[in-house]
């Protein structure tokens, strides 16, 4: 039994998103259309996922779905229903037995709800994910007032996944696409049209749809409150002075009498970063990932490390809440540093200033630091996980 998904991610969604469609929008740090693609990819009883896009958004799709296991896209054309229609033709070499279609612009449609439509399918030929009317229906008179209120009771909201048995999909869809009259604007209004039995599976309050900048507005919080899993990791790094013109602290090139010895580009301060963030994630260090017995690694920019700690926890879907580092040193002064380091981070760790603490400290003239041998530092990361 193969299972193929089709996202519909062809629509202009001219409410949104101006000239970028809304389906490349910004959503959780990835593009809106990659939330639900993942979600069908990464889903064990879905087999080839096919995104539907509008011809000419080749270059912000691949973009947006970059490391996800797709199909390659199909152009889609002037309407919803006819975006599907050819997305099924493209699907005719596959000829999957079941063919789940999704709107792009649900990017929060949840496993358990493909799982739903799915045992539904196989008990007929179309089931879709729907929620039952829980507000009560007016009708508007051109006066603006009401000019009566609709019996509620039987009615239910149309969500996407919709599902079908894909050959009956693919005819009732060919049969649509001849017949006059406007466009159906969901699937399932084409598989009623053909005669088919459509089931009606309970949806998902947070399978939204995002039309409105205040539904992006919605989807963002949801976002939010589900990463729920808050953690502090902390780093401490040390290295010693030597020969050399400039210390990297934050990335910067501060000019000094001395240089720093060390792994890489020595940078202390990255580093201590880098273990601050992989230990809130409790994925080792920066040693584990990065051997300094590695020659590759002599000279290299140590933003590397911190870019590679933070991809992994954008692998896990988490978020960079806040970072603070105290530089423990005599020489270079810090202070007058802090904004031109502060500014560094925000561009290697892409988050607003506001999140970013820098400060600087001596050791009163104790120990390796007050002597000054070398510079400390100690940084803690603050991330936020799902769950
Ligand atoms: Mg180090």
């Amino acid at each position: 039994m193969t299972t193929a998904a089709l996202i519909v991610a062809a629509g202009r969604g001219q409410r949104l998103g101006g000239a970028q469609a809304k389906q490349y929008l910004e959503l959780g740090g990835r593009a809106l259309l990659a939330h639900s693609a993942a979600t069908f990819a990464g889903h064990a009883a879905v087999g080839p996922v096919r995104v539907v896009i509008a011809p000419g958004d080749e270059e912000p799709y691949r973009t947006a779905v970059a490391g996800l296991d797709l199909l390659e896209p199909v152009s889609g054309g002037t309407s919803r229903q006819e975006s599907v229609r050819l997305g099924l033709e493209s699907l005719a070499d596959l000829d999957p037995d079941r063919v789940l279609i999704h709107d792009a612009a649900r990017p929060f449609v949840a496993a358990t709800l493909i799982d739903r439509v799915l045992t539904a399918l196989d008990r007929g030929p179309g089931a879709i994910a729907a929620l039952p009317l829980a507000d009560t229906l007016k009708r508007q008179a051109p006066s603006g007032d009401i000019a009566g209120t609709l019996e509620r009771a039987g009615l239910w909201r149309a969500q996407t996944p919709q599902g079908f048995a894909y050959p009956e999909i693919l005819a009732a869809h060919r049969a649509a696409a001849k017949s006059v009259g406007p466009d159906f604007t969901d699937d399932a209004a084409v598989a009623e049209a053909a005669g088919l039995a459509v089931a009606l599976v309970a949806g998902d309050d947070e399978n939204l749809k995002i039309t409105t900048a205040a539904d992006l507005e919605r989807a963002r919080r949801l976002l939010d409150s589900r990463l729920g899993d808050v953690r502090v990791g902390s780093g401490f790094d040390v290295h010693r002075f030597g020969p050399g013109d400039h210390v990297m602290l934050c990335g910067l090139a501060l000019p000094f009498e001395r240089g720093l010895v060390g792994h890489s580009d020595a940078d202390v301060a990255l580093h201590a970063l880098t273990d601050a963030v992989l230990s809130a994630l409790a994925e080792d260090d920066i040693g584990s990932h990065f051997p300094p017995a590695e020659a590759r690694w002599q000279d290299e920019d140590s933003a590397t490390f911190v870019r590679f700690a933070l991809a992994r926890l954008a692998a896990r879907g988490g978020r960079l809440a806040h970072v603070d580092l105290t530089i423990i040193c005599e020489q270079p002064k810090i202070a007058s540093q802090r904004q031109a380091l502060r500014a560094r981070l925000v561009e290697i760790l892409d988050i607003e200033p506001g999140r970013i603490a820098v400060k600087g400290t001596t050791s009163e003239g104790l120990g390796f630091t007050g002597r000054g041998e070398g510079i400390a530092v100690q940084a803690t990361a603050t991330v936020r996980l799902p769950g």
